[in-house]
Formats: structure tokens, sequence, C-alpha cells
């Protein structure tokens, strides 16, 4: 169980770049950075892309008005100067922007925590982990739901054959939000999102099934898509050619089948965001809506529903652990607990510790790397009429 006390040696000196007043996402990395004020001190920031609004707005939430700067380039040149500069930076900027600014950090010496999608292209992330590793620092990635701790024990029940050899994976993240185009013309976060220029090569399967796909591979890492084929439309066709809906077919390794939808147009829709496990023995049902509860169905036998903190669950999951039962956990304990991981990562890499970061699960540059590679392959295979296509070597896959 957390409780606040430290878990590395002393705070890291962070910084963001993006996540301002208007910003949607940056809240939540500051929710997660800064939850036990032992893991990261907000020292600097480059908040907005507007420099006056990113200088008022870091003044507000505490940061020195000398070390809120006009652009992320300034902010890294004036940091490596000081006895005290920053450490590691978030980027929490639009897709298209990642790249650039990701690259400029690990030249700067920093650690990086990214948001996804992390790149346009899985070359891009190659060539940025080879930089990372040269540079000796870790890239994570803001999977943010990826830190409810249910999912944590999900793993363990799929890596102990609890509920038997998995069969079917069914992967939902839907809302209703865009279901009409206002939001794309006044909404500045939206407008972005459908301009392939700054969104990249997706809309939805970037934006939301990134989230859903990390978490599956998190619950069930062992096993990999061997081919997937995936069918999009844009319902709002301004949009085109990124998709406000998806649908993907997988075909796994081991033999299981999976599929995924994922929508921004699923009118109604308040957040569909599940994911369901069927193996030979029982099924696993986790819903975002309902993140402090798990289903767990065993065929012939009554459903149950086991809650997040009791006894009865993993160690692993446990661990994660902040309120106590009586209580309900959300969001904001998911982002804290993958922020305090990326810090344990980061301290680990600091002194040299192998052994920490070959067993700590958190979502680091390979999962980005992933990510990108299942945006390209749906992309590949939806633009070539819904075929199926081989998730290695990406190519187009013998029927
Ligand atoms: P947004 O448009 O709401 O906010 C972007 C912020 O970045 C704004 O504050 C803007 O001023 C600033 N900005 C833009 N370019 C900049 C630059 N060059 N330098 C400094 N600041 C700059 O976008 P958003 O919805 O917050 O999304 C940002 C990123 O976060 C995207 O990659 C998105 O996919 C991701 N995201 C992730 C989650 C999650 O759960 N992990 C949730 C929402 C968004």
């Amino acid at each position: 169980m957390l409780n606040g006390e430290k878990k590395i040696a002393r705070p890291l000196r962070w910084g963001m770049v993006g996540g301002g007043r208007l910003g949607q996402v940056g809240y939540k990395h500051r929710i997660g950075a800064l939850r036990d004020n032992t893991a990261f001190q907000l020292v600097a920031g480059a908040f907005d892309i507007d420099p006056a609004r990113g200088k008022d707005f870091g003044v507000n939430i505490g940061v020195s008005e000398d070390r809120c700067y006009p652009n992320y380039e300034t902010m890294f040149a004036e940091e490596a100067k000081r006895k005290d500069g920053l450490e590691v930076v978030s980027i929490a900027t639009p897709n298209g922007t990642h790249y650039e600014i990701c690259k400029a950090a690990l030249h700067a010496g920093l650690h990086v925590i990214c948001e996804k999608p992390l790149f346009f292209t899985s070359d891009e992330v190659l060539e940025i982990k080879a930089l990372a590793e040269e540079k000796g620092k870790i890239v994570g990635v803001t999977y943010g739901f990826s830190g409810n701790q249910l999912l944590l024990h999900m793993r363990a029940m799929v890596e102990k054959g609890e509920i038997g050899d998995v069969r079917v994976v069914e992967l939902q993240y839907t809302h209703g939000f865009n279901a009409t185009d206002d939001g794309d013309k006044v909404n500045a976060a939206q407008k972005w999102r459908v301009d392939p220029k700054i969104a990249g090569p997706s809309y939805v399967l970037g934006d939301l099934s990134t989230h859903t796909y990390y978490m599956s591979q998190l619950i069930m890492p062992k096993m990999k898509i061997k081919k997937l084929l995936c069918d999009r439309q844009s319902f709002i066709g301004s949009r085109a050619p990124l998709e406000d809906n998806a649908y993907v077919l997988m075909h796994y390794e081991n033999g299981a089948v999976g599929r995924l939808w994922t929508s921004s147009i699923d009118a109604g829709c308040m957040d569909g965001h599940r994911i369901r496990i069927v193996g030979s023995k029982a099924s696993l049902e986790w819903w975002d809506s309902k993140p402090n509860e798990l289903r767990y169905e065993v065929q012939g036998q009554p459903i149950q529903t086991l809650i997040r903190s009791m006894p009865y669950l993993d160690e692993s999951c446990n661990a994660d652990e902040r309120l106590g039962a009586l209580h309900q956990e959300g969001l904001s304990e998911s982002w804290s607990n993958i922020y305090l991981k990326f810090a344990i990562a980061i301290d680990a890499k600091m002194r040299g510790d192998q052994e920490t970061l070959d067993t700590l699960v958190y979502p680091d540059i390979n999962a980005g790397l992933e990510g990108v590679r299942w945006i390209e392959n749906c992309v590949r295979s939806a633009d070539q009429g819904s075929v199926w296509v081989d998730f290695e070597s990406n190519k187009e896959a013998a029927l």
C-alpha cells in the first residue's frame, strides 16, 4: 500500500512542455506527478504555445517566473546552465510535436515522459529509442488508464492460468462526444485531432485505442498479435482520411482471437472503455467507468465482483493501493501510479540499477513503439481495403 513516503532518494526536478491553461491533459500529468510530493517537483515549464499565457499560467501554479519559458528550446538551453536544472520533462502537446521535442529533450540530457501516440512512425520511435539508449535516459509513455491496479490483478490471474487458456479478447474504447462536427470547428483540442498534419495517420485509433491496446498487453504480456484486419470510417466526412470509428479483428500467435471497437461517434455513450478476456475456464471484465470492480465469471458458477484493495487480490495489485477498499479510486490514482513508476525507473537508470529496470512494469518506450506499430498496421490494413496484415513484418498476410 502506498502512503506517500518516498520511494526514491529525492524528488526529481521536473518540467513540462505544453499542458497549459487550455490544455486537456496537462492537469492529469500534474495530478500524477505531484501526488505525493516525494517523486517529482515541478520547477520549470514551457506550458503553452502562447508564451505570455504560458508564463501567467506557470506562475499561477507555483513555478518561479524566471523558469516559465517562452518555448521548449529556451527552457532546455537555460535549464542546462543551472546546477539545479531540470532532470526530466513531460511532453503534453499535440501529437505532431512529440518527436522533435522528445529528440531535443534527450539531446539536452533529460529523461522524457511523453504523451501517446508517441510519434507518427515506428522508424521515428526506433531512432529515439536508440538515442535514449545512447544518452542513458528513460522515455516513458502516459497511457494514463494503465495505472488502474486491478489490471495487474488481471495480469496475475492470466499468468497463473486461473482463467485457463485465453481464447477471446474483446476491447472497446468508444464515446459519443464527437458524434457531430461541432467541436471540430471551435474546440482547439478537437481541431488538431482531425488534422492529419498534427494528429498523424489516425484519429480514434491513435487517440483512444492505443490506450486499450496497451492495457491488453499489460494484462497479457505473452499474447502477441500475429495478424490483424482493420475497417475504418469517417462518419463526419470532413474528417477523412482520419477515422472517427473503426473495428479491428486480431489473430494472436497462440490461436486466440480478438476484436476492438473504437469510436468517438458512439452517440449517447459517456465512457465505453472496457476489456473482456475470455479464457477456457472463466472470463474477466473491467470497465473504466467502474474501475474499482473486476468481474470474474466462472462457467457454471455465480458471477463474482472482485473489489479493489481486498486481501484476495494479487500482491502486485495491492502494492499500488492508496485509499483502502472502503473508498473509491479512479483516474487520478491511475496517473499517480504510472508517474511513481516513471520516477522509480528514472532513479534506477541514474543509479545503474538494471535489476529494478528489468522487473518494473510500466509503459516504457517499447510500449510506445507497440502503440505506433498498432496504428501503422491498422491504417495499412484499412487503406488497402481491410485486408489481413501481418503484425510483425508489416506485410500483407496470407489468409
Ligand atoms: P490540447 O490541444 O488540449 O493542449 C495542448 C497544449 O499544448 C496547450 O496547452 C498548448 O498551448 C500547448 N502547446 C502546443 N504546442 C506547444 C509547443 N510547441 N510548446 C509548448 N506548448 C505547446 O491537447 P490535449 O488534448 O491536452 O492533448 C495533448 C497530448 O496529450 C496529445 O498527444 C494527446 O493525444 C494526449 N492526450 C493523452 C491523454 C491520456 O489519457 N494520456 C488524454 C488526452 C490527451
